[in-house]
């Protein structure tokens, strides 16, 4: 089974970024959280850094990925710059892993078609040619991808506005999800009972349920009586 890290970056002390009224280190934790809940539905191993407002040292973060040897680290981050006209998602991967690369884009491609546009997937190195970023030098190793994806700048008026919609961050998390599920071939895992999950395979092959990868991830959810006259009506 596949293990996961997700790391949701700064906390506590150290809030991150600010702009337009929002701070980093709140908007790292919804869309983490967001993301594991997501991930929960699949066959892998999903662990956080943090699931409140803590701060947790450089060491303490490293040493918990570490500990936890995942096959992948994701890291949450969301940006800021002086020029309030940066904007943009930006996905930074280990730079001597060509296969990263691919996850960074498909991430950047998703978060695209949810309005956020890509700024770029890239890598930086120190002046020992080593990665700069310490989630990536620390944690990547041939068994162990690292990224981070910085979901936006919260400097840039546009980027803003959809960063301060809970709706968008859900969706941001989804785009991530999306993405890691096909990088490492994840799939759908339930305890729903034979007779339920028979039942939606029926409709769709009848054609009644037109978004089967979105729902097969929440046969275990409550539907609203709203939910369900939909799928009566559709049934008529
Ligand atoms: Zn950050």
């Amino acid at each position: 089974m596949k293990k996961i890290m997700i790391d949701m970056g700064h906390g506590g002390k150290d809030v991150g970024a600010t702009g337009n009224g929002l701070v980093e280190k709140e908007l790292n934790l919804v869309v983490g959280l967001e993301l594991k809940r997501i991930l929960d539905n699949y066959d892998a191993i999903v662990e956080v850094t943090r699931t409140g407002d803590v701060y947790l040292s450089p060491d303490e973060r490293v040493r918990l990925v570490n500990n936890f040897n995942p096959d992948l680290s994701v890291s949450i981050h969301h940006n800021a710059a002086e020029n309030p006209s940066a904007r943009g998602a930006e996905v930074i991967h280990a730079h001597y892993d060509e296969y990263d690369d691919k996850l960074a884009l498909d991430i950047l491609s998703k978060l695209a078609g949810i309005g956020m546009p890509s700024r770029r997937a890239f890598t930086k190195l120190n002046d020992k040619k080593e990665d700069w970023y310490y989630m990536i030098r620390r944690i990547w190793d041939n068994d162990t991808d690292a990224i981070i994806v910085e979901g936006g700048f919260l400097t840039n008026a546009e980027d803003a506005k959809l960063l301060k919609s809970q709706d968008y961050l859900h969706k941001e998390a989804k785009a991530i999800a999306d993405a890691i599920i096909g990088y490492l071939n994840l799939q759908p895992v339930s305890n729903i009972p034979a007779w339920q999950t028979e039942a939606f395979e029926k409709l769709i092959k009848k054609g009644i349920i037109s978004t089967p990868e979105y729902w097969a991830t929440r046969l275990g959810e409550k539907v609203t009586v709203g939910e369900m006259f939909g799928v009566l009506a559709k049934m008529l």
